[in-house]
């Protein structure tokens, strides 16, 4: 391999136990070196034998961030894409599964000459090959590298023997390993225990990887009585033992880390020039979102109500259009199976300032959306629905203000008299081939004089899409016709990508994911004037 002499890499790996944090921590520390002027992207390895979790279930993987190329990744992209603010493509989220495919692929081709195709050192080629390619164009000065999985997985092994190898040809100065642990306490004696970071640098030692920062995790502060023992203990400078403690919102984690140094700490390792860093925007940030002067409540009536990780995105967007209005978003679960008669949607709305009816697949709980979303529109509550949101309030509209009766999607009933939701021709012939699923950026046009164009203040728009299904445009003019207005259509194919109901104080679905293009520092529009017509709607509630 040939070293590569500018770009500098750094390696984050995780013991102990899963669920630490690796990816907020790595988005982190990605959101401070930019802030330090470099060039920083991030990307991760998951070493599960999918291709990607587009097929997987939310419950075993919480929500599939879709990027603007239309890769399905795992939801860390989305950590790092609202941190660091910067778009990132398929090769940022590489699997175990990923890496067969492209190995075994070749091995058929060929390629090989004759050789035996082995873990080492095919597979760990073709790890390295990733890691090189997130920087082919050598855009960035930093590339990060988040390894999934914890230290002593199986899965993870030919992962980390690939950075070990990787690190040792580049040269220790453009190479460092991170590892994240868990300092546990024990109320029963009241203890930090530092033995489980002990054993899991061990572990991390005897596959030759000495890890130049460790980063602790920890209900509280650390005490620098431990942070000496486990710097003793575990061959990394004191001033390398970084706390990790829970924080209130996981945009004050790049600040915590900050107050330690980490910066100087990481430049010093890799040789980087001391740069000054600006994060007052940060911490004004932080600031609005502990301090907020006022609340409000939206409901979310989805499927996994149970799964917050389902609904991250959305979650964090909320997040960030709260700070901009100086709100605390309060967040409500409706579970739409529940609501099975109009009365019971109107009272689950009694309690909310906004119904937000987010994306989904398949038929269980559709009715309890429709209704709920029915509620909304004739008692004039904020409404917005994503994707599948805005599916059932096109249904909603047909059937209850158009009067056609029994209209649905072809995903849930594929008998329906009138199907306003549908797949449209050129997708039939894909589906029998499969992957028929509409994925990633495409452009928008706004209609002019429209609600969505007066919040975007744009003309064109790019988002990113993730569903079968459209607005069967055979209706749209009976739509139209009753009141509903098309805010936003893609020129190119001919389909909706908005709806609103001007009749209705703020009534919007969008086809697409506004929620994967939220950013810290730059809300995206929908969710913060989402959250303002809430407020409003609070405030006139009172007034
Ligand atoms: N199930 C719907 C479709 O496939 C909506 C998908 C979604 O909400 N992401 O079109």
């Amino acid at each position: 391999m040939t070293k590569e002499k500018r770009t500098k890499y750094i390696f984050v790996t995780g013991g102990v136990i899963s669920g630490l944090g690796k990816g907020i921590a790595s988005a982190s520390i990605g959101y401070l070196l930019k802030a330090r002027g470099f060039n920083v992207t991030i990307q991760k390895f998951d070493p599960y034998i999918n291709v990607d979790p587009g097929t997987m279930s939310p419950y075993q993987h919480g929500e599939v961030f879709v990027l603007d190329d239309g890769s399905e990744t795992d939801l860390d992209l989305g950590h790092y894409e609202r941190f660091i603010d910067v778009n990132m493509t398929g090769i940022n989220n590489t699997t175990t599964g990923q890496v067969y495919n492209e190995v075994i692929t070749r091995e058929r081709r060929g390629d090989y000459l004759g050789a035996t195709v082995q873990v080492i050192p095919h597979i760990t080629g073709e790890i390295q090959r990733r890691i090189v390619a997130v920087n082919k164009n050598k855009d960035f000065d930093i590339v990060i590298c988040e390894i999934g999985g914890t230290v002593g997985d199986i899965e993870s092994l030919p992962f980390l023997e690939a950075i070990r190898q990787f690190a040792m040809e580049q040269g220790r100065e453009d190479c460092i390993f991170i590892h994240l642990t868990l300092v546990p306490y024990i109320s029963a004696s009241g203890e930090l225990k530092t033995k489980p970071t002990q054993h899991s640098v061990g572990k991390l030692r005897e596959i030759g990887i000495l890890p130049d920062i460790l980063m602790c995790r920890s209900k509280s502060t650390l005490p620098l009585d431990i942070k000496k023992k486990i710097s003793l203990f575990c061959n990394v400078e004191a001033e390398a033992v970084i706390e990790a403690s829970d924080a209130e919102t996981i945009y004050e984690i790049p600040l915590n880390f900050d107050r330690q140094m980490i910066v100087e700490i990481i430049s010093k390792k890799l040789n980087l020039p001391i740069r000054k860093g600006n994060l007052k925007q940060l911490e004004n940030f932080v600031e609005k979102i502990k301090k907020p002067k006022h609340e409000v409540t939206i409901g979310i009536c989805g499927k996994y109500t149970e799964l917050h990780d389902a609904y991250k995105s959305i979650i964090e967007s909320f997040t960030h259009a709260g700070a901009d209005n100086d709100c605390r978003v309060n967040i409500t679960w409706i579970e739409s199976e529940k609501i099975d008669t109009f009365q019971k949607g109107k009272d689950a709305l009694s309690k909310i300032e906004g119904l937000l009816v987010p994306g989904g697949f398949g038929e269980r709980g559709i009715e309890g959306k429709i209704t709920a979303i029915q509620a909304a529109r004739e008692t004039g509550k904020p409404f917005f629905g994503i994707c599948l949101g805005m599916q059932c309030a096109v249904i909603e509209f047909a059937r209850n203000v158009c009067g056609l009766e029994g209209a649905n999607s072809e995903e849930f009933d594929d008998q329906t008299p009138y199907p306003v939701i549908a797949l449209m021709e050129e997708q039939k012939t894909v589906s029998e081939k499969g992957g028929t699923m509409r994925l990633g950026a495409y452009p928008a046009t706004l209609q002019p004089g429209t609600l969505t164009e007066k919040i975007y203040k744009e003309k064109m728009i790019s988002e990113r899409h993730r569903h079968r299904y459209e607005v069967n445009n055979q209706f749209v003019e009976k739509l139209k016709e009753k009141g509903m207005v098309i805010g936003g259509i893609n020129e190119d194919l001919n389909l909706v990508e908005i709806c609103e109901y001007p009749e209705h104080p703020y009534f919007i679905g969008c086809q697409f994911h506004p929620e994967l293009k939220s950013r810290v520092g730059r809300t995206h529009p929908l969710f913060k004037s989402f959250v303002k017509a809430a407020l409003d709607h609070k405030k006139s509630k009172k007034g």
